[in-house]
């Protein structure tokens, strides 16, 4: 890793907080010497957050790994697990650390979400539990999926780590489900470096929830489950209150970053992107680009290296398929036959370099390496 990344365009770039601000909340968590275990700053961040996502309750974790595993213990999820092969491995591992079986279904190719349609064909007596992302933070079809899981009464969490911010008709994509998980990790759009939530509807299910990220603590004497520590520290919660204050803005400079590349990338040949959907508030977490090697003259992998070869680093997200990594690949549903949507999806897509700080100079130096 060089140490000087100036004349690199990389794909994502952490939003850091004000570094004199920052000084002074450390100071102020120096002064009471309280570190963690529901800091001032944790729940200052919980209430902001809250308001900020326009969600009843939400539970901060140390990562975004974490609330997946609670999540799924909180509602004693056992059996067979739907998900998408199309997102990041974390949310396939948390269903085997809960030694639940990860069933795979494909993915509707206008969106890069789990298909609805093909939900119900992977339903067996053992399912009890689906559990969607909301990739790029593009909404999944949550109607569609409620439909099902109520019809056979299965319980839904939402990976939301794509999604902060999301709202679609006014009302956040968070609402949904039974549950929904964030990610706060640095390449996400609102980050605390490392850091998660839970995103839960119910003043017992938040104590439930509190307590199992608290190694099932109740008090001095009482130990009520196997719990986890998977509690946010004062200094992240800190980092986090300030960087809450700017989300807004950084989101704003995506969203611009995003309408450049659409309105350049429009009439090249062989190359295609997702265009706002309608009724949403997006946050523009990614801006992938799908590569049809026929049309466009070149594959997916040689316009990858020659965009690397001009320091211009996208990220070929998501791929390999989780199903095709070795703990997965065993399994009936991980078959090529199944998935075909999103095979096709994986082999085609470079993300482009998106956040808030790429320069008009910067952009355009990534469409004009796609033109030529
Ligand atoms: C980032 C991410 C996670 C994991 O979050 P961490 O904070 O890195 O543990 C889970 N699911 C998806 C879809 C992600 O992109």
């Amino acid at each position: 890793m060089p140490l000087e990344n100036n004349n690199l365009i990389t794909v994502t770039s952490p939003l850091l907080p004000d570094l004199d601000e920052f000084r002074e909340l450390l100071k102020d968590i120096w002064n009471c010497k309280w570190v963690t275990n529901n800091g001032r700053f944790h729940n200052l961040l919980e209430t902001a957050l809250c308001e900020y996502l326009k969600v009843p309750y939400i539970s901060l974790f140390t990562n975004g790994t974490l609330p997946l595993l609670t999540a799924l213990q909180a509602l004693r999820i056992t059996g067979e697990v739907i998900t998408t092969p199309f997102s990041f491995v974390a949310t396939t591992h948390s269903i085997w650390w809960n030694h639940c079986r990860p069933v795979f279904v494909d993915i509707d190719p206008k969106t890069g979400n789990l298909d609805p349609n093909k939900i119900e064909a992977a339903i067996t007596p053992s399912t009890t539990c689906i559990l969607p992302v909301h990739c790029y933070g593009n909404p999944c079809d949550t109607s569609g999926i409620n439909e099902i899981a109520e019809k056979c009464g299965l319980k839904v969490i939402y990976d939301a780590a794509h999604a902060f911010g999301v709202e679609k008709d006014g009302v956040s994509i968070l609402k949904q489900g039974d549950m929904s998980t964030l990610s706060f990790h640095a390449t996400k759009v609102f980050n605390t470096a490392e850091g998660g939530a839970l995103i839960i509807h119910d003043e017992e299910m938040k104590r439930r929830v509190d307590n199992l990220k608290n190694f099932g603590i109740t008090n001095e004497v009482t130990v009520v489950g196997p719990g986890i520590n998977g509690k946010m520290d004062e200094i992240r919660a800190a980092y986090g209150l300030l960087n809450l204050k700017q989300v807004d803005e950084a989101i704003n400079k995506r969203r611009q970053v995003a309408i450049h590349y659409q309105d350049a990338l429009k009439g090249v040949s062989g190359i295609s992107c997702f265009s706002d959907m309608p009724g949403v508030r997006h946050n523009y977490s990614y801006f992938p680009i799908f590569v049809n090697a026929e049309e466009y003259g070149m594959t997916r992998d040689e316009l990858y290296d020659k965009l690397k070869d001009h320091n211009i680093f996208g990220r070929r997200y998501f791929y390999p398929l989780i199903s095709s990594f070795s703990t997965y690949s065993g399994l009936p549903s991980a078959s090529r036959e199944n998935l075909p949507n999103a095979h096709r999806m994986a082999e085609s897509v470079i993300c482009l370099p998106m956040h808030h700080g790429l320069s008009e100079e910067e952009i355009y130096h990534t469409i004009d390496i796609i033109r030529s």
